[in-house]
């Protein structure tokens, strides 16, 4: 079916026609935009998400383009800590581990505080296993143990070799080279083309952009005959924005993302009709320092070796003050309430050199003076002012309630945790930092985008991060890789389904 295009629907497209008609890449005059190419399937971002859409459409036998408005693949996806929750994977039954996707899906549920669209999260738990051996074939290699992060019932969340997303990232971009997927660095989706029934029918594009200079590069038109994914990830970094939603998230707030997550990728599919959904909804990470930028050494730290092996006191008693695996928003709501005329009393996380043993960024912590070693529980203390009686009242109670196997003070599963009793002893201050956005643009369970009106657009899909619902009021530890995977390949299957308009 061949589409024509009128001048009246390129100008309802919004910028999209004003830049491609700027750069002289559609003809408004013919009513018919001029491509500079066209491929089968577009996808927007280079994370978890649009990788695993690049690679399932190439592999589906598509002609797929991917664009990436950074000078390098991977975006918040590349930085991240590696960690992915996946139920019932090989390694958990290695270890005995007992779980399954409706295990899953009840803790997702439960940390999403009945905001979470259960259609969409049941899509997530069920893919999980598939994404995860979707790695395995792609060269991703994860390392022998399983671990029990926040908010999840049992240990779940596998770790790359790397303790990075790169571990994930890498191994997809190269399989993605390696199949024959069309890649382009410092390529800004700027904004869609549509034909006159309001399909999405390609992109208005800038090429060699120089992140975050937004005149540089020049524009193109691509056309994608059977749709486009727009995988453009959260909008952390974009303060504006972030501060709509929630006037407590300013500038004040450092966060953990890369500078790149500003969410026009978002803003751009509310321009043309995308739903907002839940877009308050941003998730703070409760384990950063306020003594190093982003996600630094620390986040890692804590994660990995001071809340699961050790914990978190408050500065002025030296007494717990919650459940350190709690999910992300209970800890980081009590972190928050740390405060005192108005100013943070930052809390510290510290454990024992038996908890540490999987603390891959302690050396470095270290070496950068975020994470700090102590001899004994008294000279720690004394080195962040906290009552010296009170830190070693609170060890000896917290040793017999991990002998007793019972938290009494804040319930938390104790089956990671350890007598903190074999010196040196490790520590670091802790204070949120936004991390995460539940929010974005409403999808159906096939990740295609519906406008304001509960109308599918037809030929937008969209996944990852840049999706909103599916976590509702707070995202599990290690849930978005499976996310990202999951509905990557599920928004390129149903593209693929897609009948090709002719261009
Ligand atoms: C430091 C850190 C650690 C984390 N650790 C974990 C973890 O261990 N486990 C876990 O499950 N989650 C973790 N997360 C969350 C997780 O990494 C992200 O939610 C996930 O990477 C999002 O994937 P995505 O593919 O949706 O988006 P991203 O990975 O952010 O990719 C989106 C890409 O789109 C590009 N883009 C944006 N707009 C445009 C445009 N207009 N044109 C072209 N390209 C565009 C961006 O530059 C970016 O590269 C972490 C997050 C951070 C920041």
């Amino acid at each position: 079916m061949t589409q024509t295009i009128s001048r009246r629907h390129l100008l309802a497209a919004g910028a999209a026609s004003a830049v491609a008609g700027a750069a002289g890449t559609a003809s408004a005059a013919q009513g018919k935009p001029k491509f500079d190419k066209i491929v089968d399937i577009i996808v927007v971002g280079s994370g978890f998400a649009g990788l695993a859409a690049a690679l399932e459409a190439r592999l589906g036998g598509a002609e797929v383009m991917l664009l990436e408005k950074m000078p390098a693949f991977g975006g918040n996806s590349a930085i991240n800590g590696g960690a992915f929750s996946v139920a019932g994977s090989p390694l958990q039954k290695k270890f005995g581990i007992k779980d399954s996707p409706e295990q899953m899906l009840a803790d997702m549920i439960r940390s999403g505080r009945g905001l979470s669209h259960v259609d969409l999260l049941k899509m997530v738990v069920n893919g999980s296993l598939p994404a995860y051996e979707f790695t395995l074939r792609h060269g991703v290699k994860y390392k022998d143990f399983v671990q029990h992060f926040g908010g999840h019932s049992v240990p779940r969340t596998l770790q790359t070799v790397e303790s990075t997303g790169g571990g994930i990232t890498r191994p997809l971009t190269e399989s993605c080279r390696k199949h024959g997927v069309d890649l382009h660095l410092r390529a800004k989706m700027e904004d869609f083309v549509r034909d006159e029934s309001g399909r999405v029918i390609g992109l208005v594009v800038r090429e060699r952009y120089l992140f975050p200079n937004e005149k540089s590069g020049v524009l193109q038109t691509y056309g994608a005959r059977r749709g486009v994914i727009m995988a453009t990830g959260g909008f952390s970094r974009n303060i504006w924005f972030r501060k709509q939603q929630d006037p407590n998230l300013d500038e004040r707030l450092d966060s953990t993302n890369h500078p790149g997550a500003t969410g026009e990728g978002m803003l751009k599919m509310f321009a043309i009709g995308g739903a907002p959904v839940q877009v308050d909804q941003i998730q703070l990470g409760p384990w950063s320092s306020p003594d190093e930028r982003g996600f630094g050494l620390v986040s890692q730290f804590n994660t990995i070796a001071g809340f699961p092996m050790g914990i978190m006191v408050d500065v002025r008693t030296g007494k717990r003050f919650c459940n350190e695996l709690a999910d992300r928003k209970e800890r980081t709501d009590a972190i928050l309430g740390q405060m005192e005329n108005g100013k943070p009393v930052y809390p510290v996380c510290f454990t024992d050199s038996k908890g540490v043993a999987k603390a891959q960024t302690l050396k470095n912590g270290l070496k950068y003076g975020v994470i700090k070693q102590f001899n004994t529980i008294a000279e720690l203390a004394r080195a962040y002012g906290i009552p010296v009686k009170g830190l070693e009242e609170q060890v000896a109670r917290w040793n017999q309630m991990v002998r007793s196997k019972k938290d009494t003070d804040y319930h938390r599963a104790l089956d990671l945790a350890i007598v903190l009793d074999k010196p040196p002893f490790y520590a670091a201050r802790v204070w949120p930092k936004v991390h995460y956005c539940m929010g974005g643009v409403g999808i159906t369970p096939r990740a295609e985008v519906y406008d304001v009106m509960g109308r599918v657009i037809p030929g937008l899909y969209a996944c990852g991060e840049v999706t909103g619902g599916t976590h509702g009021a707070s995202r599990l530890g290690g849930c978005a890789i499976a996310d990202g995977l999951v509905m990557g390949r599920v928004a390129a299957d149903n593209c693929l389904k897609n009948k090709p308009v002719t261009l």
